[in-house]
């Protein structure tokens, strides 16, 4: 069941410039009307693509005892990877876009509730389905802003094989760009090369690299907020004194400190050039909750201990108002986002067995 869910879904084209509509309608078509209230938050991206956010329940109340929360977009593929949107099952892993980010635990979710008597649960059990998430979240902000996720738990699906996780770090994302005046190279004083300068401000960045690193969180690895500068783009040709330097730079801020930090400290490093600093995002981090009553459960239930991650998922959004949060799912993050992306089908099995388990306990 869930394997044939999962191919269907793998099937469904949802790159994020597409519409997810699609696989919001396959979702739906597995939920049955009589006993799930459907809310639809549809809005139109940059393009003018038809996007839609979804929220399920299975009571009036807005506030669900547990939230199955879970993307529908992919990222890209390369065309020549023949199975990208025609899956195959071999040696045990099912392949294909999405089979692991994240398509996978939405077929799990569906398969769950499909085994499980939903006019018999006496909480309420929602189930969120968001748009955008592989450009930066961009459906689960909306769904934040508009406050219409509440919910006292909420699983996140994300590929953590099966691992439960209960905190993560967040994001930061800036461009400096420094300016210069441009001169024939040859008069070198009648300019001001924008390109030194920038060589200036990478000595300053590492500095700061390494200021970063002295706030400590032992949950993460590395245990601090990370600094990179990615890219680099200046100048125009190699006899003319550069007019312009830009400076691409990101930071994975750990919970507990100012997830501004890092721009501060930028900014800062940015007095005495002529540069400014702009910032594209600022994600939070994914706080730890306060207990562990979920997480412990979802230990219990998989064996496996539960961790934190690097990246950044949507529960730094959504799943900040709740009691507790976790993110979890099968399939494992280092293969997503590849040529040849696939998912162990005995973890999609097992994590339908984890999550029917966990909606009887909590909505029982
Ligand atoms: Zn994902």
């Amino acid at each position: 069941m869930v394997t044939r869910i999962l191919r269907d879904l793998v099937a469904i084209p949802s790159v994020s410039p597409l519409s997810n509509v699609p696989v919001i309608n396959y979702a739906l078509a597995r939920l049955d009307p009589k006993l799930w209230r459907v809310r639809r938050f549809p809005y139109t991206d940059p393009a003018g693509t038809a996007k839609l956010n979804l929220v399920a329940s299975t009571h009036a109340s807005r506030r669900a005892q547990l939230a199955l929360v879970c993307h529908t977009d992919t990222v890209p593929f390369d065309p020549a990877w023949a199975n990208a949107i025609h899956p195959v099952i071999r040696n045990g892993k099912l392949y294909g876009r999405g089979s692991c980010d994240v398509k996978g635990y939405l077929a799990c979710v569906l398969a769950a509730i499909s085994q499980i008597q939903i006019a018999r649960l006496k909480k309420p059990l929602a189930i969120v389905l968001t748009a955008d998430e592989e450009i930066g979240c961009v459906g689960a902000k909306r769904l934040a802003k508009k406050n219409a996720v509440r919910a006292r738990y909420l699983i996140v699906g994300e590929p953590t094989n099966l691992r439960p996780v209960r905190a993560g770090k967040g994001y930061g994302l800036a461009e400096i760009v420094v300016r210069g005046k441009e001169a024939h190279s040859a008069f070198p004083a009648e300019g001001r090369s924008a390109i030194f300068a920038a060589g200036r401000i990478l000595a300053r960045l590492e500095k700061i690299s390494r200021k970063l690193a002295t706030q400590k969180n032992r949950d993460f690895d590395p245990p601090y907020t990370t600094l990179n500068a990615g890219l680099i783009h200046g100048g125009t040709a190699k006899n003319i004194v550069p007019g312009e330097c830009r400076v691409t730079v990101e930071w994975r801020p750990i919970p507990g400190p100012n997830p501004a930090w890092a721009a501060d400290l930028i900014r800062e490093a940015l007095t005495g050039f002529d540069a400014t600093l702009d910032v594209k995002r600022i994600d939070p981090p994914f706080e730890p909750a306060a207990h562990r009553n979920l997480s412990r459960l979802m230990e219990s239930l998989s064996g496996n201990r539960s961790t934190t991650v690097s990246f950044g998922t949507e529960a730094a959004h959504i799943g900040m108002h709740g009691e507790e949060t976790i993110v979890f799912g099968p399939g494992d993050m280092t293969v997503a986002h590849k040529t040849g992306e696939f998912v162990p089908v005995a973890e999609l099995h097992r994590c339908v067995t984890y999550l029917k388990t966990v909606i009887e306990k909590l909505c029982y």
